[in-house]
């Protein structure tokens, strides 16, 4: 366990780069990030700076050039195998921009499959699928299929399944970018509403819906442009220190 005043996420010096024939792609550069248990967090960027590898290799999805990546007092670029498949079904729970459900499932399986990985039993798990769903007002659509649902249905579905195992991390990517606006609104509503209880970050290019994070962080060229150092004196050295957020 760690304390209770330790980040969830801890990232130091994290870069990523990738080779481009001859050329050498920095996707993420140096990057350093602290972020607390509970709330909801807005990467903000333009396509191409980084968003997705970033919130890929804090979910142990890719594997960092550089740097240290902690979440819930775990080293996730130095896990075993074992221990990696622990972390993905138990510490975090992922979102993604084209909802990523499998077509064949219902609704409530899609969001119990989840537990089934996790060993909860059958009963158990289709009871928490149907609260889940229920409070999501998703309460008509249990028996649906993926292609039975709307966009803003479906990513709902998604959300339900990213929580199905009590994550303390969820990571969103792009969430509402096929989504209309309407939608959208109401994926970022329930993106807060879940972060009540664990950590939410959202990588997005939507600098209107990132405004209903607790934070925003903007990424420009695989770099944080305003995010740590958390506190910076500007002022003279007995003056008061401003935040830079
Ligand atoms: P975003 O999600 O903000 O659109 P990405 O994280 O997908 O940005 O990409 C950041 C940069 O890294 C881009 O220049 C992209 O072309 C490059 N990149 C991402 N993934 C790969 C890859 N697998 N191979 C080579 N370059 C990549
Ligand atoms: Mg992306």
């Amino acid at each position: 366990m760690n304390k209770p005043t330790e980040p969830l996420v801890q990232l130091r010096g994290l870069s990523k780069s990738y080779r481009k024939g001859s050329e050498t792609v920095e996707a993420i550069a140096d990057i350093h990030l602290e972020v607390q248990e509970r709330g909801m967090v807005a990467v903000v960027g333009p396509s191409g700076s980084g968003k997705s590898t970033l919130l890929h290799m804090i979910g142990a999805m890719d594997k960092p050039t550089r740097g240290e990546i902690v979440v819930a007092g775990q080293a996730v670029n130095r896990l075993s195998q074992a221990e990696l498949t622990r972390f993905r079904r138990q510490t975090v729970g992922f979102v993604f921009q084209m909802f990523n459900l499998v077509p064949n499932l219902t609704a409530l399986e899609n969001v119990a499959l989840p537990m089934e990985f996790n060993g909860v039993p059958r009963a158990q798990r289709l009871a928490r699928a149907r609260a889940l769903l229920e409070r999501f007002q998703l309460g008509q659509r249990l028996k649906h299929r993926p292609r039975e649902l709307s966009g803003g249905e479906m990513q709902r579905v998604a959300i339900a399944r990213a929580v199905a195992n009590e994550p303390r991390l969820v990571l969103a990517d792009e969430p509402t970018g096929n989504l209309d606006s309407r939608s959208g609104q109401i994926i970022y509503e329930l993106l807060r509403e879940i972060s009540a209880e664990r950590t939410v970050i959202v990588v997005t290019h939507a600098e209107n819906l990132a405004q209903l994070a607790d934070r925003v962080i903007h990424i420009r060229d695989g770099r944080l442009l305003d995010a740590p150092p958390l506190v910076m004196s500007l002022g003279p050295r007995d003056g008061p220190a401003r935040s830079v957020l």
